[in-house]
Protein backbone atom coordinates (compact mmCIF):
# COMPACT_ATOMS: atom_id res chain seq x y z
CA UNK A 1 0.00 0.00 0.00
CA UNK A 2 3.03 2.33 0.33
CA UNK A 3 3.26 5.42 -1.97
CA UNK A 4 6.62 4.97 -3.44
CA UNK A 5 6.10 7.91 -6.48
CA UNK A 6 3.78 10.47 -7.17
CA UNK A 7 3.37 12.78 -10.57
CA UNK A 8 1.44 15.95 -10.91
CA UNK A 9 -0.69 14.64 -14.25
CA UNK A 10 -2.59 17.76 -15.17
CA UNK A 11 -5.27 20.36 -14.13
CA UNK A 12 -8.78 19.85 -16.04
CA UNK A 13 -11.11 22.49 -16.21
CA UNK A 14 -13.34 20.02 -17.29
CA UNK A 15 -14.67 16.61 -16.80
CA UNK A 16 -13.97 15.85 -20.38
CA UNK A 17 -10.79 17.10 -20.22
CA UNK A 18 -9.69 14.67 -17.17
CA UNK A 19 -6.82 12.25 -18.29
CA UNK A 20 -7.99 9.10 -20.95
CA UNK A 21 -7.17 6.21 -19.30
CA UNK A 22 -8.88 3.46 -17.25
CA UNK A 23 -6.71 3.38 -13.84
CA UNK A 24 -8.40 3.77 -10.79
CA UNK A 25 -8.84 7.35 -8.93
CA UNK A 26 -9.98 8.76 -5.68
CA UNK A 27 -11.02 12.01 -5.33
CA UNK A 28 -10.74 13.93 -2.22
CA UNK A 29 -12.66 16.75 -1.60
CA UNK A 30 -13.83 18.84 1.28
CA UNK A 31 -14.29 22.58 3.12
CA UNK A 32 -11.88 24.82 2.45
CA UNK A 33 -9.58 24.64 5.50
CA UNK A 34 -10.72 20.73 6.36
CA UNK A 35 -7.09 20.13 5.96
CA UNK A 36 -6.78 18.44 2.72
CA UNK A 37 -3.05 19.87 1.54
CA UNK A 38 -2.13 18.26 4.81
CA UNK A 39 -3.39 15.29 4.56
CA UNK A 40 -2.41 14.92 0.79
CA UNK A 41 1.44 15.58 2.34
CA UNK A 42 1.29 13.77 4.76
CA UNK A 43 0.18 10.27 2.73
CA UNK A 44 2.77 11.10 0.09
CA UNK A 45 5.09 12.13 2.53
CA UNK A 46 6.58 15.30 0.28
CA UNK A 47 6.24 18.64 0.74
CA UNK A 48 7.11 19.62 -3.10
CA UNK A 49 4.06 17.83 -4.29
CA UNK A 50 1.37 20.33 -2.92
CA UNK A 51 -0.63 21.40 -4.55
CA UNK A 52 -3.69 23.79 -6.05
CA UNK A 53 -3.38 27.32 -5.62
CA UNK A 54 -5.84 28.24 -2.18
CA UNK A 55 -7.70 31.46 -3.84
CA UNK A 56 -11.18 31.06 -3.18
CA UNK A 57 -12.84 30.43 -6.50
CA UNK A 58 -9.52 30.71 -8.42
CA UNK A 59 -9.00 26.44 -8.29
CA UNK A 60 -11.87 25.69 -10.36
CA UNK A 61 -9.46 22.57 -11.50
CA UNK A 62 -9.64 18.78 -11.09
CA UNK A 63 -5.80 18.09 -10.69
CA UNK A 64 -4.63 14.45 -11.35
CA UNK A 65 -1.80 13.19 -9.59
CA UNK A 66 -0.89 9.78 -10.63
CA UNK A 67 0.64 7.26 -7.67
CA UNK A 68 3.09 4.67 -8.52
CA UNK A 69 2.43 4.77 -11.91
CA UNK A 70 -1.03 2.78 -11.30
CA UNK A 71 -3.83 4.85 -9.75
CA UNK A 72 -4.62 8.50 -9.05
CA UNK A 73 -5.35 11.06 -6.40
CA UNK A 74 -8.03 13.92 -7.41
CA UNK A 75 -7.27 16.84 -5.63
CA UNK A 76 -10.52 18.55 -6.59
CA UNK A 77 -11.67 22.66 -4.90
CA UNK A 78 -12.20 23.22 -1.80
CA UNK A 79 -16.08 24.24 -1.01
CA UNK A 80 -17.90 26.47 1.36
CA UNK A 81 -15.21 29.40 1.16
CA UNK A 82 -17.60 32.05 3.88
CA UNK A 83 -16.67 34.81 1.80
CA UNK A 84 -16.86 33.10 -2.32
CA UNK A 85 -19.49 35.17 -3.59
CA UNK A 86 -22.87 33.07 -4.74
CA UNK A 87 -21.98 32.71 -8.26
CA UNK A 88 -18.67 30.68 -7.42
CA UNK A 89 -20.45 28.48 -5.22
CA UNK A 90 -22.63 27.61 -8.20
CA UNK A 91 -19.90 27.15 -10.28
CA UNK A 92 -18.38 24.68 -7.93
CA UNK A 93 -21.01 22.60 -7.60
CA UNK A 94 -22.28 22.37 -11.31
CA UNK A 95 -18.54 21.60 -12.21
CA UNK A 96 -18.10 19.28 -9.50
CA UNK A 97 -20.99 17.09 -9.74
CA UNK A 98 -20.11 16.99 -13.08
CA UNK A 99 -17.28 14.91 -12.52
CA UNK A 100 -18.94 12.72 -9.88
CA UNK A 101 -21.85 11.37 -11.88
CA UNK A 102 -20.11 11.27 -15.36
CA UNK A 103 -16.45 10.01 -14.15
CA UNK A 104 -15.79 5.70 -14.59
CA UNK A 105 -12.72 5.46 -13.17
CA UNK A 106 -13.71 7.12 -10.11
CA UNK A 107 -13.56 4.37 -7.61
CA UNK A 108 -14.14 6.28 -3.88
CA UNK A 109 -14.65 9.77 -3.03
CA UNK A 110 -12.71 10.82 -0.15
CA UNK A 111 -14.82 13.23 1.58
CA UNK A 112 -12.69 15.42 4.32
CA UNK A 113 -14.67 16.06 7.19
CA UNK A 114 -13.54 18.33 10.46
CA UNK A 115 -13.55 16.11 13.26
CA UNK A 116 -12.82 18.83 15.37
CA UNK A 117 -16.34 20.63 15.04
CA UNK A 118 -19.83 19.67 15.09
CA UNK A 119 -21.33 18.45 11.78
CA UNK A 120 -21.71 21.52 9.43
CA UNK A 121 -24.43 21.78 7.14
CA UNK A 122 -22.30 22.05 3.79
CA UNK A 123 -20.89 18.70 4.18
CA UNK A 124 -23.86 17.16 5.56
CA UNK A 125 -25.52 18.01 2.30
CA UNK A 126 -22.03 16.67 -0.06
CA UNK A 127 -22.46 13.55 1.95
CA UNK A 128 -26.61 13.14 1.49
CA UNK A 129 -25.98 14.28 -2.24
CA UNK A 130 -23.24 11.49 -3.15
CA UNK A 131 -26.00 8.86 -1.07
CA UNK A 132 -28.70 9.80 -3.17
CA UNK A 133 -26.40 9.72 -6.43
CA UNK A 134 -25.14 6.19 -5.40
CA UNK A 135 -21.76 7.93 -5.58
CA UNK A 136 -18.89 5.73 -3.44
CA UNK A 137 -17.65 7.33 -0.19
CA UNK A 138 -15.15 7.27 2.20
CA UNK A 139 -15.64 9.76 5.06
CA UNK A 140 -12.40 10.47 5.69
CA UNK A 141 -11.95 12.93 9.53
CA UNK A 142 -9.80 15.25 10.15
CA UNK A 143 -7.91 16.87 13.13
CA UNK A 144 -8.58 14.22 14.91
CA UNK A 145 -5.80 15.38 17.47
CA UNK A 146 -7.94 18.30 18.24
CA UNK A 147 -9.67 17.99 21.98
CA UNK A 148 -11.20 21.59 22.55
CA UNK A 149 -12.23 22.66 25.82
CA UNK A 150 -14.39 20.53 28.66
CA UNK A 151 -17.77 22.24 27.08
CA UNK A 152 -17.09 21.44 23.59
CA UNK A 153 -17.86 18.35 21.36
CA UNK A 154 -15.09 15.88 21.23
CA UNK A 155 -14.51 14.35 17.84
CA UNK A 156 -15.80 11.32 18.54
CA UNK A 157 -19.31 12.66 19.90
CA UNK A 158 -18.73 14.88 15.98
CA UNK A 159 -18.04 11.69 14.13
CA UNK A 160 -20.78 9.71 15.64
CA UNK A 161 -23.28 12.16 14.88
CA UNK A 162 -21.95 13.25 11.64
CA UNK A 163 -22.92 9.80 10.61
CA UNK A 164 -26.08 10.05 11.98
CA UNK A 165 -27.37 12.96 10.36
CA UNK A 166 -26.66 11.19 6.65
CA UNK A 167 -27.36 8.18 7.72
CA UNK A 168 -31.18 7.42 5.50
CA UNK A 169 -29.44 8.65 2.63
CA UNK A 170 -27.43 5.22 2.59
CA UNK A 171 -28.04 1.53 2.41
CA UNK A 172 -24.96 0.56 4.05
CA UNK A 173 -23.03 2.96 6.35
CA UNK A 174 -19.89 4.33 4.55
CA UNK A 175 -16.67 3.16 5.60
CA UNK A 176 -14.77 6.14 7.74
CA UNK A 177 -11.64 6.84 9.36
CA UNK A 178 -10.10 9.03 11.64
CA UNK A 179 -7.03 10.68 10.63
CA UNK A 180 -4.71 13.43 12.04
CA UNK A 181 -2.25 15.10 9.74
CA UNK A 182 -0.44 15.84 13.28
CA UNK A 183 0.09 12.56 15.05
CA UNK A 184 -0.04 10.45 11.76
CA UNK A 185 -3.09 8.83 12.57
CA UNK A 186 -4.99 6.73 9.99
CA UNK A 187 -2.24 7.29 7.42
CA UNK A 188 -1.47 3.55 7.01
CA UNK A 189 -5.30 2.61 7.99
CA UNK A 190 -6.05 5.01 4.75
CA UNK A 191 -3.67 3.67 2.22
CA UNK A 192 -4.65 -0.02 3.35
CA UNK A 193 -8.52 1.29 2.31
CA UNK A 194 -7.38 2.50 -0.41
CA UNK A 195 -5.65 -0.25 -1.86
CA UNK A 196 -8.28 -2.78 -0.53
CA UNK A 197 -10.63 -0.34 -3.13
CA UNK A 198 -8.15 -0.56 -6.10
CA UNK A 199 -7.86 -4.53 -5.49
CA UNK A 200 -4.06 -4.24 -5.29
P1 LIG B 1 -6.98 22.79 3.15
O1 LIG B 1 -7.48 24.17 2.91
O2 LIG B 1 -8.11 21.82 3.27
O3 LIG B 1 -5.94 22.32 2.18
O4 LIG B 1 -6.34 22.79 4.63
P2 LIG B 1 -4.83 22.81 5.11
O5 LIG B 1 -4.18 21.50 4.93
O6 LIG B 1 -4.14 23.98 4.52
O7 LIG B 1 -5.04 23.02 6.67
C1 LIG B 1 -5.84 24.09 7.18
C2 LIG B 1 -5.41 24.39 8.61
O8 LIG B 1 -5.68 23.29 9.47
C3 LIG B 1 -3.91 24.65 8.75
O9 LIG B 1 -3.75 25.66 9.72
C4 LIG B 1 -3.37 23.31 9.23
O10 LIG B 1 -2.20 23.47 9.99
C5 LIG B 1 -4.51 22.81 10.09
N1 LIG B 1 -4.54 21.33 10.08
C6 LIG B 1 -4.56 20.53 8.99
N2 LIG B 1 -4.60 19.22 9.36
C7 LIG B 1 -4.62 19.20 10.71
C8 LIG B 1 -4.65 18.13 11.69
O11 LIG B 1 -4.69 16.93 11.39
N3 LIG B 1 -4.67 18.50 13.00
C9 LIG B 1 -4.65 19.81 13.38
N4 LIG B 1 -4.68 20.08 14.70
N5 LIG B 1 -4.60 20.83 12.49
C10 LIG B 1 -4.59 20.53 11.17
Amino acid sequence: AKIKEVEFVKSSNRPKDCPKDDRPEFAMLGRSNVGKSSLINALVRKKEVALTSKKPGKTQLINHFLVNKSWYIVDLPGYGFANAPEAARMDWSAFTKGYFLNRETLVSVLLLVDASVPPQKIDLDCANWLGRNNIPLTLVFTKCDKMKGAKAKRPDENIRDFQQLIRENYKRHPPWIMTSSVTGLGRDELLLHLSQLRNF
